[in-house]
């Protein structure tokens, strides 16, 4: 059975390359009829954060990649956490002891730091010299009993090459001088990471070991363990590492690659899942949009190309923007109003919220877009620099359209299109922007807005009336200049849209 698994270090903020990594295993695990597994490798005690593993479990299922296995739903695999199997590593090491196959290393921090010195100076970077590997066994074991600290090292060959066979890279081959002895157990008890995950694949039977391109050069150290230990190797396959914008590997600190922001900025996992599907990988008919089933139909390892990884917000945002747009306007309710609330944002009406989503759409890329249109659901908005200019001119305009507005029969659509049409006809010579600019400005506060008709019409005949007035007040009664530093003193940018805002409110 196919077994694949993700294996996050719990070290900081939920990463945009784990969800990549999850998505691959998921859709592999599913299409297969398998298993994928979360592990938690927890072993870096200086690195680690005690929320981190409970965020990327809470990052995974936002996105929809449950695992089947994972420290939170256990499984027959359990324990999922690296430093609760402590135990385990501790055997392995010993069998390998035993068989000859690795050895204990007693050096101190200090003399491990004079042989990497000793070793930069003859130019060989590979950080150890084999020198335990000569302790007889009979003092070895001594010491040990004596209770002296000691790492466990594995006996790497010094000749020949070892090979890794990646399913996407055909055959890497790497001189075997250049794999040290590699510590597998710290003199803490704690397995290094390569023991652990070798150890843990293996036990955990996992069959494919899907993991981005950074941990290629680690993988021969795997191989060599693998042989150690005489288990058969799993599938190797090294994904190519996504790219920002510019080529350059995704940073923690120049990037945003925190999932939680993704999430915060109103991006939607279906659009989010559907671009990393696209990173290194094609549908068989080309086609850039389709669902985590349609990838799990249509998957092949074969049809993964190691460039093209290039994770650029912009691409993103229009597959968002796309999925905002597709989704029945009842779902994509469901999915604004958090963000809505969380703004501070309230409507009495569902009707009401159903009409201001279909009408923002269109230009929305992602939920937080949708509350910057704050005016849709609240009276106390101020007015901008740029609207209080436009109202400044535009106070007959406001008048004319107050008049006409009252008197209409019945406020829709069609009705409010033909009055604003017939206002402007009568005036001689005047276009149409000129009377919708201020009209924006009274209802809305901004320059910014879908088409004046809808608004209009969704706003309903009170809401515009009472902000026509409104606006028109703040006109007669005086609109603060443009530049702050010429205003009087008690009375700041926009303070006299707000205050006819509140005299709008008590009318
Ligand atoms: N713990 C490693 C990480 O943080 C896992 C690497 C692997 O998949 O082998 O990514």
């Amino acid at each position: 059975m196919t077994v694949t698994r993700i294996a996050p270090s719990p070290t900081g903020d939920p990463h945009v390359g784990t969800a990549y990594m999850s998505l691959f295993d998921y859709i592999f695990a599913k299409q297969q009829g398998g298993t994928f597994i979360l592990r938690v490798e927890d072993t870096d005690q200086k690195r680690y954060q005690p929320e981190a593993e409970a965020r990327v479990l809470a990052a995974l299922s936002w996105l929809g990649l449950e695992p089947d296995e994972s420290p939170a739903t256990g499984g027959p695999n359990a324990p999922y956490r690296q430093t609760e199997r402590k135990q385990i590593y501790a055997e392995h090491a010993r069998k390998l002891l035993e068989e000859g196959k690795a050895y204990r290393a007693f050096e101190t921090t200090e003399e491990l730091a004079a042989i990497r010195e000793e070793l930069q100076r003859k130019g060989l970077g590979y950080g150890y010299d084999g020198r335990g590997r000569t302790v007889p066994k009979d003092e070895s074991e001594r010491r040990a009993a004596a209770g002296e600290p000691f790492a466990v090292r594995l006996i790497t060959p010094d000749e020949g090459e070892t090979v890794v066979h990646d399913l996407l890279r055909g055959v890497v081959r790497i001189p075997n001088r250049e794999v040290p002895d590699m510590v597998l157990l710290k003199s803490d008890g704690l397995p290094t990471y390569h023991l652990a995950v070798v150890v843990d694949d293996h036990l955990m039977r996992v069959t494919h070991v899907v993991r981005g391109e950074e941990w290629l050069p680690t993988a021969p150290i795997h191989v060599l363990l693998y042989k150690a230990f005489g288990w058969p190797e799993p599938v190797w396959i090294h994904m190519p590492v996504l790219k920002n914008a510019v080529g350059k590997k995704l940073s923690k600190r120049k990037d945003d690659t925190n999932l939680e922001s993704y999430r915060r900025q109103g991006f939607l996992p279906e659009a989010l899942l559907n671009y990393l599907g696209t990173m290194g990988w094609s549908m068989p008919d080309g086609r850039e949009f389709f669902t985590v089933d349609e990838m799990i139909q249509n998957f092949s390892f074969e049809r993964v190309s190691l460039g093209g990884s290039i994770f650029d917000l912009k691409r993103l945002r229009h597959y968002n923007a796309k999925y905002l747009r597709e989704l029945p306007v009842t779902k994509l309710a469901e999915r604004v109003e958090p963000f809505l609330r969380e703004a501070g944002y309230r409507w009495d009406d569902e009707d009401y919220l159903l009409d201001v989503l279909d009408v923002l759409r269109p230009r929305a890329e992602t939920l937080t877009d949708f509350t910057e249109h704050g005016y849709f659901f609240t009276e106390s908005f101020s007015y901008t620099a740029d609207a209080r200019k436009k109202l400044r001119g535009g106070q007959e305009y406001l008048e004319g359209l107050e008049r006409a507005f009252a008197r209409l029969e019945s406020f829709d659509e069609d009705s409010i299109e033909d009055t604003i049409n017939d206002y402007v006809q009568r005036q001689s010579g005047l276009k149409k922007g000129a009377v919708l600019q201020p009209l924006r400005a009274a209802l809305t506060g901004t320059t910014h807005s879908p088409g004046m008709t809808e608004v209009v019409s969704i706003l309903g005949r009170s809401r515009v009336l009472s902000r026509l007035g409104r606006a028109l007040t703040a006109i007669t009664e005086g609109l603060p200049d443009d530049k702050p530093d010429k205003l009087p003193k008690d009375r700041g940018d926009q303070s006299s849209g707000e205050e006819a805002v509140k005299k709008g409110e008590a009318v």
